[in-house]
């Protein structure tokens, strides 16, 4: 073993589709080119959209594919007491405060400020709640950055050089949630360290949250994985493939469906064809095209 540990996070909220596909696929192929473990994370902080019964079906794909974890399978709405234990560290270090805030509240505070935010834009909290307690329980907890800054920069393997500014193009972004569920930010990191992940492959749309990671990872002194983005698989549209955009599930009940899957999934890594036809072979073989498209 080389000291690799990789992960694929899929959210149970619908089925394997395209798209989750290619994360699983390039995070399994680096994880293998440098004989390394590939641990399946199930990500289900999310309650309200999470499918009962998806975690298993989607376990149940990737087996198909020959995609299976080198590790147990942990599930992220067990491990609430490992994200408690790093938002008290944080609570200590007064890098955290109370907000109550609802979006109309930021909305609308941003609005009296003269910020304009695009329809779809994530909005910047403004701070309101940075200085007032707020006299409820029901509460999120969001992350005081410093002023100006935080510039984390960090180089993704795919993407290059990359830099953001938290509190411009962030802001105090939130830990706890005020429906009473742990961030992903903040869950996300505490398992890459429990689990001594060691590089981070997933997809091109989960980039722009690695700077808010990095930041975290510091604050509770945890160390940086390293980071590959891969290529964003977009639908007809344009638009990111994603279950929300009608990503159609995959079919993975014959053979060749599951032949066909791989090779798209592979395609889109820009990996050639391979000539094999036995899913096991074909994987290993990528795997060596991999080693020359991706290099550590
Ligand atoms: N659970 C996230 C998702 O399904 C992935 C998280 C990650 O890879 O960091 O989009």
């Amino acid at each position: 073993m080389s000291g690799y540990v990789g992960r694929f996070a899929p959210s149970p909220t619908g089925l394997l589709h395209a798209g989750s596909l290619v994360a699983a696929l390039a995070s399994w192929l680096d994880a293998k080119a440098h004989n390394g473990l590939w641990l399946v994370r199930i990500e289900d902080i999310d309650r309200p959209r999470c499918i009962p019964g998806a975690d298993a079906a989607m376990l149940a794909q990737l087996a198909v594919c020959g995609l299976v974890s080198d590790g147990e399978v942990v599930w992220q709405s067990q491990r609430g007491h490992l994200y408690e234990q790093a938002l008290s560290r944080l609570h200590q270090q007064q890098l955290t405060y109370a907000c109550s805030c609802s979006r109309q509240d930021i909305a609308r505070a941003l609005k009296q400020q003269g910020v304009q935010t695009a329809r779809h834009q994530a909005l910047i909290y403004p701070g309101t709640c940075r200085e007032a307690t707020p006299h409820t329980n029901h509460v999120a907890w969001r992350c005081k950055l410093p002023s100006p800054g935080p510039t984390i920069q960090w180089t993704d393997r795919q993407l290059g050089l990359q830099q953001q500014d938290l509190s411009t193009d962030v802001g105090d972004f939130v830990l706890w949630r005020k429906d009473q569920l742990w961030a992903y930010q903040l869950a996300v990191v505490v398992d890459d360290a429990a689990q001594a992940i060691t590089h981070v492959v997933r997809g091109h749309d989960l980039a722009d949250n690695t700077a808010r990671q990095v930041w975290l990872q510091r604050c509770l002194q945890l160390p940086t994985p390293s980071y590959l983005h891969t290529p964003l698989v977009v639908g007809a549209d344009g638009d990111k493939l994603s279950k929300q955009h009608g990503a159609q599930p995959l079919a993975l009940d014959t053979p060749t469906k599951v032949h066909l899957a791989l090779q798209q999934a592979a395609a889109h890594l820009h990996l050639p064809k391979a000539p094999q036809t036995n899913t096991a072979e074909q994987l290993g073989w990528w795997c060596n095209a991999w080693r020359a498209l991706y290099p550590a």
